[in-house]
């Protein structure tokens, strides 16, 4: 990290919806980094691990296992969005706006808003408590999400490089150029998912355009920002078409590759949002199954 300047002002009234601010997260980029997740996703691929981040204001968490059904979230709500049914408090999602009045008035701690609007010097107040982690390890700050350009990361990472630190991203893929573009004077890495190639299962599993990442990963490839390409392997979408996966990624130009073996560990979250996680039966990927991509030099990311 370099010395600490103050070349920009900081926009002090700006806010971002955080979901998460991840200290001593350390694969995600070099050395010791602390990783902020944003909130908002245009994508909703149902492996998520993320479910929180796709809707871009705050909303509740509700943990079932937690609630006694003692009612008082229902009498704390102002909106009339929750009842108690069968013993427990059911939210109707549609009429709560994540004010946080029930998480205040619950005593098991069953409700939790998640997304917080956090000014530039609020975020930045947090990552400075790991500054001498960052030096001695060459570590730096990930945004995440989510998707980073469902908002606008510029004024943040320009207060971070202004702040000296080593920034990274990680995008599925699908936002305008433009906002890249704006973006890629403040970053020095990218991780850039590519999740399959074949434009019908992609558009059929997650809903994005195979034509507008290929024009992205161009753009990135032409510009001089380090770009690693992240594969998520999931049993029944891609995990059978890796090999022709690596071939486009080839031919786009891009030589670093990490794998990512599918793991269900965002199910309890899934459940708090009142949501059906998809791959309820399907168990954390064996990474032995990827044994053979390891030992021809492509990394093996995630659990
Ligand atoms: S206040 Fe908490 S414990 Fe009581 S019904 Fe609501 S969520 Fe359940
Ligand atoms: S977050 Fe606010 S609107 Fe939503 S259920 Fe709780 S009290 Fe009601």
């Amino acid at each position: 990290m370099e010395p600490e300047t103050e070349k920009t002002s900081v926009q002090d009234d700006l806010l971002y919806t955080i979901t998460n601010i991840q200290r001593f997260a350390t694969h995600d980029g070099p050395g010791i980094r602390t990783v902020v997740f944003f909130k908002g996703c245009p994508l909703h691929c149902p492996w998520c691990a993320n479910p929180e981040t796709w809707r871009a204001e705050p909303e509740l968490f509700h943990d079932d296992s937690l609630c006694m059904g003692c009612g008082r979230c229902v009498t704390a709500c102002p909106k009339g969005a929750v009842a108690v049914i069968g013993g427990k408090a059911r939210v109707n999602r549609t009429l709560c706006d994540g004010c946080g009045s029930c998480v205040t008035a619950c005593l098991n701690k069953a409700m939790e808003v998640t997304g917080n609007r956090m000014t530039i010097p609020e975020i930045l107040a947090e990552i400075r408590k790991d500054d001498e982690y960052y030096q001695a390890s060459g570590g730096g700050i990930t945004l995440s999400g989510g998707e980073v350009f469902a908002q606008d990361p510029v004024p943040l990472l320009r207060a971070l490089k202004d702040a000296g630190y080593h920034t990274a991203i990680e995008t599925e893929g699908a936002y305008d150029l433009e906002k890249l573009a704006a973006a890629l004077p403040w970053i020095d890495l990218v991780y850039h998912d590519v999740k399959h190639c074949d434009p019908h299962k992609l558009k059929k599993f997650t809903g994005a355009d195979a034509e507008e990442i290929t024009r992205h990963l161009r753009y990135l490839k032409d510009s001089d920002v380090r770009t690693i390409i992240r594969i998520p392997v999931i049993p029944g979408f891609n995990l059978e078409d890796l090999d022709n996966i690596r071939g486009y990624v080839k031919d786009l130009g891009f030589s670093e590759m990490q794998l990512l073996p599918f793991h269900p560990m965002g199910k309890g979250k899934w459940h708090k949002l009142d949501r059906r996680y998809p791959y309820e039966q399907t168990p954390m990927m064996d990474k032995t199954q990827l044994d053979a991509w390891r030992e021809a030099g492509t990394e093996i990311g995630g659990h």
